[in-house]
């Protein structure tokens, strides 16, 4: 699944090609992934330009006039920015068409990505992005504010950061690197971390975000980014898909969290 590095490649991909061209037609084979009416969401859009593209957790926000487009493409979604006249494969489920004769394509063979319009006002105030926390790289997060949240969670640290309400845009294989900077394990209750662990945690995931992002994400897996870039930061993971600590060469824990795979090494996280 992406996470925000990916997510943000993505973004600073897209920003070269699709703005300041006018939407003329948009189709879908699979129009129940946009959340209300499909013809609602074809005639705020058509017309009308891509003016910026924003992101905000692991959510593209497509910024247009009054509307916002918001994309979640949760396990598998990939844009495509590509001619009218290049082939359309089945798993291509929404093609928006400009007046250039280029089209943004949204491919997802999982069908699991999801699209919603909102206004400028509704943006931040109604879900999804109202339910969010503040990116986990934003280093104006209160720790004190950080802290509370974890406070009031019974599950353990992985999946308290895993939980998008508490800080976004970390999924399975960055939290399992943010704990093993930080030196803590993930089975670990939320509620037990004290302040100086908390403010380890955002200070680890500002950095391996920052540093992920650079390398364009992780390619891992499923996950490639569409448009031509490939992560590079799975030269650079510490203990994710890995089998030996590179901090105390001890074997690495390979156990299911919360539902998740996670990865860990038992000697240096506590
Ligand atoms: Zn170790």
């Amino acid at each position: 699944m992406p996470e925000l590095p990916e997510v943000e490649t993505v973004r600073r991909c897209l920003l070269k090609s699709v703005l300041d061209n006018k939407i003329v037609e948009i189709t879908s084979n699979y129009p129940e992934m946009v959340e209300g009416d499909f013809d609602d969401f074809k005639n705020n859009l058509i017309g009308h330009k891509i003016i910026n593209i924003d992101r905000k957790g692991k959510y593209l926000i497509f910024k247009l006039d009054n509307i916002n487009l918001i994309s979640h493409l949760r396990m598998e979604g990939k844009f495509f920015y590509q001619q009218k006249n290049e082939p359309v494969n089945k798993h291509i489920h929404m093609i928006i068409r400009f007046e250039n004769d280029y089209e943004l394509r949204y491919q997802d063979t999982r069908k699991f990505g999801r699209m919603v319009l909102k206004t400028n006002d509704a943006l931040f105030t109604t879900p999804p992005l109202s339910n969010l926390g503040a990116d986990a790289n934003d280093e104006t997060i209160d720790v004190n504010d950080f802290i509370n949240k974890l406070q009031k969670r019974k599950n353990t640290i992985k999946e308290a950061l895993l939980n998008q309400e508490i800080i976004s845009g970390l999924g399975n294989i960055y939290v399992d690197e943010v704990l093993a900077l930080s030196h803590i394990s993930p089975l670990r209750k939320a509620n037990s971390i004290d302040l100086e662990e908390a403010k380890l945690i955002l200070s680890s995931a500002k950095e391996i975000l920052d540093k992920a992002i650079i390398y364009k994400g992780t390619t891992i897996r499923t996950y490639t980014s569409s448009l031509g870039v490939k992560g590079e930061f799975q030269e650079f993971l510490l203990v994710h898909t890995k089998t030996i600590c590179p901090y105390c060469n001890a074997p690495i824990s390979k156990s299911k969290i919360g539902g998740r795979t996670s990865y860990y090494c038992t000697k240096c996280q506590r």
